[in-house]
């Protein structure tokens, strides 16, 4: 049987081309199960053509009708949820649940862009001057391009492009290449909600699509989420190309947990936070601070992995799974090295996954939950984003000390804190230099009402995605002032400034 390819979508219809393979597979087995052939510059051009094309529709359309589009992909969403979490669990190899916590989540941006006739209402001042009048609103940009990450194949596109398309642009999705195909139904979904062709087109591809999207001159904005890296590449070389560009990177997301924190609840909190999705969540815990003397902090430890231990480990077509595989062979072993490495250098593998084998999945990618404790901050598991089922545990002899940790590292995507004291809680959310902070949370990403960004080397840009700073992202500010004068009172035309005598 020959492998699946999977398509572009152009002009509202799916199309495949003739360039490089690149290959998709199942984490859970190695199999693989589907092949992109990667769009090329023509391809690109094309698309970009078509979507300048259908903006100019588009932009045009009543607010009512395009939140009625709005609406009805919504519910179109809603309705095929179990064909998306099946799309992405199959090449992402997360569980299903944890898939339809995607969908869930990326729902309520659909829900927030549906209000679009409300949240694109201008301002308006009668008589500013005599007989003038000045209105603000905002315009959308064009033809905007959206590049996504592998963990959220679902998700991240729903942050971007329903508020891009509420507020009047096109959009260009170029979706990770390990996991491709729920950018496939979402595009369906488009159309099937009266979207008008052209408007949503999806674009696979690597790293040379990545860069043809940032030199097109026929794109005005580009809105990145991924590794820091690249985050920082495509800032530098969108901008330098004169675009708009918004772009998330990686993180380091920590959790102090002072001594007054519940035990149980904190270690089972964290237990989900930093092994859910096998770690592979930007806003995954995967720090934990232990604030206190050892009789405090060892009790803590010994809980985690405890709760860690007890983890189901298996393919998303298993029922019983609670974590999955990680997404590549080549991560699975820089995972290893990892934890091997930090062992070598005197930390203590609390909990160890390196072996893990899932009988009947031997070539799977699987790793199982690993915690780490006594991590130094110079160590690679503590000094790079590790993107996989490891905790590494820091002591601090207080907050300030626990603050100071957090606040010195690169990232500053979020950092929770556990504990009973409101105070301690207060100051920590004050002081922390990060764009996200949860109070007993541990992953606080903003409802879609918010919006969600971090900082230092976690964004890449002024505006976080989503909520109103998305709204702001997508579009532009025009300022009108105008004059109907009344004939009868007419005064002569001055040279001087504009402006009205105040005496
Ligand atoms: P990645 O950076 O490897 O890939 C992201 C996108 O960039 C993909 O579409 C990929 O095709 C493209 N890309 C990869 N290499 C490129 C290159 N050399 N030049 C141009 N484009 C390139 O990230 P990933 O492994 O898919 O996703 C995991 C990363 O994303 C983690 O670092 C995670 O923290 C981060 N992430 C951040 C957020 C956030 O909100 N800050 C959210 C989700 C994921």
């Amino acid at each position: 049987m020959s492998t699946p390819t999977i398509d572009h979508v152009i002009n509202g219809r799916r199309r495949s081309t003739g360039g490089a393979p690149i290959d998709v597979t199942d984490p859970a087995t190695g199999a693989v199960i589907g092949v992109i052939s990667a769009a090329g510059q023509a391809e690109l051009d094309e698309t970009v053509e078509l979507a300048r094309a259908a903006f100019e529709v588009w932009s045009r359309t009543s607010l009512t009708k395009r939140a009625a589009v709005l609406f009805k992909f919504r519910e179109l969403v809603a309705a095929r949820r179990a064909e998306i979490e099946q799309a992405i669990s199959a090449e992402h190899g997360k569980t299903l649940p944890d898939a339809g916590g995607e969908i869930t989540r990326g729902l309520e941006i659909v829900e927030f862009a549906c209000g679009l006739p409300h949240l694109l209402q201008g301002t308006y001042s009668d008589q500013v001057s005599t007989d003038v009048d000045t209105y603000a609103y905002r315009e959308p940009l064009g033809v905007c391009a959206g590049i996504t990450p592998f963990n959220f194949p679902a998700m991240v596109p729903l942050w971007m492009a329903p508020i891009a398309i509420a507020a009047g642009n096109s959009f260009i999705l170029k979706p990770s290449e390990r996991d491709p195909s729920a950018s496939l139904v979402l595009a369906e979904l488009w159309t099937a909600a009266g979207l008008p062709d052209g408007v949503f087109s999806v674009l696979q591809g690597g790293a040379d699509l990545v860069n043809a999207i940032l030199a097109h001159p026929g794109i005005e904005a580009v809105s990145f989420v991924g590794s820091t890296p690249i985050a920082q590449h495509v800032y530098e070389v969108g901008s330098a190309h004169g675009k708009r560009v918004q772009a998330l990177g990686g993180a380091k997301n920590h959790a102090i947990v002072m001594p007054d924190a519940d035990i149980t609840e904190t270690a089972d909190q964290l237990v989900a936070a930093g092994y859910g999705s096998a770690g592979q969540r930007c806003m995954a815990i995967s720090a934990v601070v232990a604030v206190g003397g050892e009789e405090e902090t060892g009790p803590l430890v010994k809980a985690i992995a405890e709760r860690g231990r007890r983890i189901v480990v298996g393919p998303h077509t298993s029922a019983d799974s609670e974590m999955g595989p990680v997404i590549s062979p080549q991560s699975r072993e820089r995972i290893i090295s990892i934890v091997d490495e930090a062992e070598a250098e005197g930390a203590r593998v609390v909990l160890d996954g390196r072996g893990l084998r899932v009988a009947g999945y031997e070539e799977g990618y699987f790793v199982g939950p690993t915690l780490i404790d006594g991590v130094e901050r110079t160590s690679r598991a503590y000094a790079e984003e590790i993107f996989g089922p490891v905790l590494v545990v820091l002591h601090a002899k207080d907050l300030d000390e626990a603050i100071a940790i957090v606040n010195e590292g690169p990232w500053g995507n979020g950092a929770a804190i556990f504990t009973s004291s409101g105070a301690a809680a207060r100051r920590f959310q004050r002081e922390v230099q990060t764009g996200m902070v949860g109070i007993n949370v541990p992953i606080p990403v903003p409802a879609g009402s918010f919006s969600f960004g971090g900082r230092k080397a976690s964004l890449f840009g002024d505006t976080h995605v989503y909520g109103r700073e998305g709204l702001l992202f997508y579009t532009r500010a025009k300022v009108v002032t105008s004059r109907w004068p009344d004939s009868a009172l007419r005064p002569a035309a001055s040279m001087a400034f504009p402006s009205e005598a105040k005496h």
